[in-house]
């Protein structure tokens, strides 16, 4: 049996990790690591919009630990909010603890209401479950324009199906209690992290390769065409290759193109599909622990950027002595593109504004880059289009994987169980 990898990143490595028999995995860049790749810039390591580690997993969790041995270590999260130029702990909605008065009592008897009147609430897009769930207060004062931010769109054009796991709703006890003082949390499922010590994300997925024994692994190889009839694939190489299991990660429409015979109604679906890219902008800084948090959300349109993650806080190997770095994520999309001619001077700009750096001259060490594939949009078409999809590609023995082959809100825990249950597959078939 001939098994095709498509993408070496967390799902195709891990994928490969669990593979019994010799296969192929190709991939389009010169190393391995998809998002959880980092790259070095004048010995700054920025990952690609920082990774951290956490599962509820305890495969993942195992496979986390044995794979990076005693190069990885675990802190308890530190993240905050900046808004009406106060910082208040995440979630927002169980710290209003720091905000002026009224906003906090707008957002407590906001939530009152909105408790009260949950049970008869339908929403049918996310702009209206942020509302239904929290009240009008926190969903003016964070959850909408920190979401907008995120999804680049109006948050009515989101369903709210994949919500669930992923936002704490407190007790309105709870919501009083931490608009009283500030309460160090242990609320969702990151609030305690791993990261690498030294390497920064690429050295989690470096640690596979000394595994792939039974992998033929073709770096900057991309994959050009899939005939579903000859079974076999092309390469940028011009190769041509069979298979008998096809395991792709890249993303979902654009495996769909790629099928020079797919039929009309998969294309037309594949076509639905939406995303949001993000842009993230590094920057090194010139001055010893710039701040104690690790990430720091910004929800306000005075500053481009939605997050702030403080690379240096999440190992103190991964800048020289004395600096500090972090990375800004800015979403775009059609709908909000964008908007200036030079990013990272709007970065630095909002870092001064927010006080996050006092003058210009602190800055070591910039550097950007564009996930084009950022985060998987949930829509009304969403579901029914995966599932169209996936359904058509298993009876051509092709299992998409990953974050954007299953086209699904995965982390590296998702995208290695991804990886791992589709290569399980290919084993009991092989058997
Ligand atoms: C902004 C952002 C922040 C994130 N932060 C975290 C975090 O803190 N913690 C966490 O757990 N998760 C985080 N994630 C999610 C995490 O990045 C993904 O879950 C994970 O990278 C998915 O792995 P994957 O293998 O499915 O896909 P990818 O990482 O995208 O890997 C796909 C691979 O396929 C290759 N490829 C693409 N096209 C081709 C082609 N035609 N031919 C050959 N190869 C190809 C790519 O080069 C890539 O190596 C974040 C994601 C984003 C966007």
């Amino acid at each position: 049996m001939h098994t095709i990898i498509i993408g070496a990143g967390p799902a195709g490595l891990c994928a490969a990790y669990n593979l019994e028999n010799h296969h192929i995995m190709v991939e389009k860049e010169k190393t391995v690591g998809g998002l959880g790749r980092s790259r070095e810039v004048d010995f700054f390591l920025f990952d690609y919009a920082g990774h951290i580690f956490f599962s509820k997993d305890i495969y993942a969790n195992n496979l986390f630990a044995e794979l990076l041995k005693d190069n990885h270590h675990f802190q308890n999260r530190h993240a905050w909010i900046y808004s009406k130029e106060a910082y208040t702990r995440y979630p927002f909605q169980n710290n209003l603890f720091g905000l002026p008065e009224h906003v906090k009592n707008e957002c407590i008897n906001d939530f009152k209401e909105a408790l009260e009147n949950r049970e008869a609430m339908m929403p049918i897009n996310f702009q209206d479950w942020i509302e239904a769930t929290f009240g009008i207060g926190i969903s003016k004062h964070f959850m909408a324009p920190y979401n907008r931010k995120v999804w680049a769109r109006p948050l009515t054009q989101l369903s709210f199906d994949w919500i669930k796991d992923r936002v704490k709703v407190p007790t309105l006890e709870e919501v009083i209690a931490g608009s009283r003082s500030s309460i160090a949390d242990k609320y969702g499922p990151n609030s305690t992290f791993g990261y690498p010590l030294r390497g920064g994300c690429q050295s989690l997925m470096d640690a596979f390769l000394p595994h792939l024994k039974k992998t033929d692994l073709h770096l900057e190889k991309e994959l050009w065409e899939v005939d579903t009839s000859n079974r076999s694939i092309k390469l940028s190489s011009g190769e041509t290759m069979g298979y008998d299991f096809l395991l792709p990660s890249i993303p979902l429409p654009v495996l769909v193109k790629k099928i020079i015979d797919a039929p009309d109604e998969i294309l037309a679906m594949a076509d639905k599909l939406v995303h949001t890219s993000v842009h993230c902008v590094n920057i090194g800084i010139d001055r010893e622990k710039l701040t104690d948090h690790n990430w720091i959300y910004y929800p306000e349109d005075d500053v481009v950027f939605q997050r702030l993650f403080i690379q240096s806080n999440a190992s103190p190997y991964v800048c020289p002595e004395g600096e500090s770095s972090i990375t800004a994520e800015i979403s775009h999309s059609p709908h909000k593109p964008i908007r200036t001619g030079n990013i990272i001077d709007e970065v630095i700009q909002g870092l001064l504004k927010v006080g996050m750096i006092d003058k210009e001259e602190e800055i070591s060490v910039t550097d950007q880059l564009n996930i084009d594939y950022g985060y998987i949009v949930f829509d009304k078409n969403r579901t029914a289009c995966v599932e169209g999809i996936r359904k058509y590609l298993r009876e051509c023995n092709i299992i998409p994987i990953g974050r954007y082959g299953e086209w699904n809100y995965f982390n590296l825990d998702h995208a290695f169980l991804s990886g791992k249950t589709a290569a399980e597959m290919v084993n009991m078939e092989n058997d």
